[in-house]
């Protein structure tokens, strides 16, 4: 049997867990979503060349982000209102310096205001209009919240609205009545596609970041584990985490956090801890369907998720990489 897959240095990343069904998939549209995958790979390692575990994040992130595909800056899922609010954070794990922000409607990378966030200031999580403040006194590219609008995530919306309406349970839905079970999960496409990266650098430190537009329909402020360190992501010396999936789950069970946390406390290896958590934790709580990508201090690269597929990929330090999907 192969050992784990390890790099010396480079990236790793997801497109989120809401794949489309393989029938849906044309060639073109795969073809398009593998060409993002390594576009972003590659500005990722280019980064790393002369550059910080933190560069190499941002910088992937970004190709994710400016692609309609991907459920983060452009192409985001819509909220209740046809607007786009987008959730993003970033942490490295040798200092647990992070920076994290929510409810953003106009910035047009939020991975990088989580940057920002993290190395311009003395907080860690900011939402909302003073997040944009904050955003213009740094100066970050603002856009109107138009630009993040598209054709597929309008018709993605109404599809959310009449699901919800057929009462689908998501986790939108308010006043369920405590005797009316979760409903059985039907398919992750509602998540559409949230966006992450860890990276390693070659002095061996480890970045990891997460970028979101959050559930299609989402209203009443809600925000789900994207922003929130130790949930959606988390970087410590031991490992980096980027998680996607239903966010909710990935709050109550702090996922991105666990998996640090089992390493350290349990000793495992870090393809173990993912294992423990994503076929463990929330497998047992379906509907805790979801996915993570890591990297541990050794360079071991681990893509996992519990649901049919999870845009992914990884490149090394030769710059080799790989992309994948179901
Ligand atoms: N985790 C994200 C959220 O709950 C969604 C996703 O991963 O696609 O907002």
């Amino acid at each position: 049997m192969p050992g784990p897959d390890r790099i010396r240095w480079g990236v790793v990343i997801h497109g989120g867990v809401g794949v489309l069904p393989e029938e849906d998939l044309t060639p073109e549209l795969e073809r398009d979503y593998r060409d993002t995958l390594a576009q972003s790979l590659e500005a990722g390692h280019a980064a790393l060349l002369d550059g910080r575990a933190e560069d190499g994040v941002v910088e992937a992130i970004r190709v994710m982000e400016d692609s309609p595909l991907f459920n983060a800056g452009r192409g985001s899922n819509l909220d209740a209102d046809g607007r786009v609010s987008t959730d993003a954070s970033i942490m490295t794990g040798e200092d647990l310096a992070a920076g994290a922000v929510a409810e953003v409607t106009t910035v047009r990378n939020p991975i990088e205001l989580a940057r920002m966030v993290m190395e311009r200031s003395p907080n860690v999580f900011m939402v909302g209009a003073g997040a944009e403040a904050f955003a213009r006194l740094n100066g970050i590219e603002i856009t109107p919240n138009e630009w993040f609008v598209t054709e597929r995530r309008l018709r993605a919306l109404e599809d959310a609205v009449a699901r919800e309406a057929a009462g689908d349970g998501t986790p939108n839905v308010l006043g369920r009545p405590a005797d009316v079970p979760l409903p059985k999960p039907d398919s992750s496409t509602r998540f559409a596609g949230t966006v992450g990266a860890v990276a390693l650098d070659r002095a061996g430190r480890i970045c990891a970041g997460t970028s979101t537009g959050g559930m299609a329909n989402k209203r009443f402020g809600r925000i789900g584990d994207s922003p929130v360190i130790g949930a959606g992501t988390y970087a410590s010396d031991l490992c980096g985490v980027s998680c996607t999936g239903w966010g909710e789950y990935f709050i109550r069970n702090a996922v991105a956090h666990d998996v640090a946390a089992r390493m350290a406390y349990l000793g495992v290896t870090v393809g173990e801890a993912v294992d423990q958590v994503i076929h463990g934790t929330l497998q047992a709580q379906r509907p805790g369907l979801g996915g993570l990508v890591a990297l541990g201090r050794d360079g071991t690269v681990v893509m996992d998720f519990n649901t049919a597929g999870m845009y992914r990929g990884r490149v090394d330090q030769e710059g080799a990489l790989d992309v994948g999907i179901y």
